[in-house]
């Protein structure tokens, strides 16, 4: 059922495409390639180059892929930038502007390259901590590779959790996972911290998948890149005070300047869901300066988006071309109505 009305959709797709020009971000966060390695691997969260380059080649047939700050410059008319979007904006096309979240290696390695071939500007928002720090790995990162262990135990003596979880035995695993989503999503980001410390200590990991300051560097030589902060631990913000959520957003901005980077006046929410921010949160990115802020709501960019609150499309690693251009034309039309039935 499900097959045959993305097989209807898919038919509606040159219409919508010609007859609305609309404007809209993506956000990516990893990418994956045969042979690549990836101990921390989340299907969720990364896409295979391949389905990269076919979303590229289908989307750069009606869109124009543009620099974000174009995107939502045009959408208010901003009169300095005016001259700049008649200049490059085709009326009848769409206009598409690039994000990826985090700070991944793999970006790198595997998808800058491939941005570059079809000319595509990127706009990238860090987490600075796993850059600054290679022996910092994320909590997800943790849950993630949990999920692919099949031998040894792991002893955890914490405030919230009291207990040897045997990681052959996979509800052993599975309950480990939950709680470090558990800590990190509703309890704080120093009780997150205790129990991944913890682990780290009882494995044999290296280090996290991020790229390191340097690699930002030569990156920003080689590619039509912008970078832009996106927190310092990526926490759960509304579990945290003002001066707290001040602190975690601008720490990131400040990593990025210390290690020479300009960075775009733009941020990135963690997690981008509404769950994640408090109703302060906007405010106080405002208040630190900043232009513009994204979250992962799906919508359009029109007049009725706010700065501070802009929609994207999150590119889910699973999607398939169909499931991709079924979201691309007909996904925030409707989340819409979704919102509008209730
Ligand atoms: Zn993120």
């Amino acid at each position: 059922m499900k097959r045959h009305a993305s097989s209807a959709l898919s038919r509606l797709s040159p219409l919508v495409t010609r007859s609305l020009k609309r404007k809209l971000i993506l956000c990516y966060h990893r990418f994956s390639a045969p042979g690549y390695p990836d101990l921390f691997h989340s299907p969720v969260s990364t896409v295979p180059l391949q389905e990269l380059e076919k979303q590229l080649s289908w989307l750069k047939k009606f869109a124009d892929f543009v620099p974000l700050e174009e995107i939502q410059s045009s959408a208010t008319l901003h009169p300095t930038s005016l001259k700049k979007i008649s200049k490059s904006a085709n009326k009848k096309r769409w206009q598409i502007a690039i994000t990826i979240d985090d700070g991944y290696r793999d970006v790198i390695d595997l998808a800058l390259p491939i941005f570059n071939a079809f000319e595509v500007p990127v706009s990238w928002f860090i987490t600075t901590r796993p850059v600054a720090d290679q022996h910092w790995i994320p909590w997800w990162d943790l849950s993630a590779w949990l999920a692919n262990q099949t031998a040894g135990n792991i002893q955890i003596h914490s405030e919230h959790v009291n207990a040897r979880f045997d990681i052959s035995n996979r509800d052993d695993r599975q309950k480990l996972q939950n709680h470090l989503q558990f800590l990190a999503l509703q309890v704080g980001h120093s009780a997150t911290e205790q129990v991944a410390q913890q682990i780290i200590e009882q494995t044999d990991l290296a280090g996290n998948a991020y790229c390191r300051a340097q690699d930002l560097h030569s990156a920003l030589k080689k590619h039509e890149l912008l970078l832009a902060p996106h927190t310092h631990h990526h926490s759960n913000l509304s579990l945290m005070s003002p001066e707290a959520q001040r602190q975690e957003i601008g720490d990131s901005r400040t990593h990025l300047k210390q290690w020479g980077i300009t960075p775009l006046n733009w941020f990135a929410y963690p997690f981008g869901k509404p769950w994640a921010r408090t109703t302060e949160t906007p405010k106080l990115v405002r208040d630190l300066g900043f232009e513009n802020a994204l979250t992962t709501q799906m919508g359009y960019i029109d007049k009725h988006s706010t700065a501070f609150e802009l929609p994207r499309i999150s590119v889910d690693g699973r999607w398939n071309i169909r499931d991709f251009r079924s979201r691309v034309l007909f996904g925030p039309l409707a989340q819409s109505i979704k919102r509008f039935k209730r």
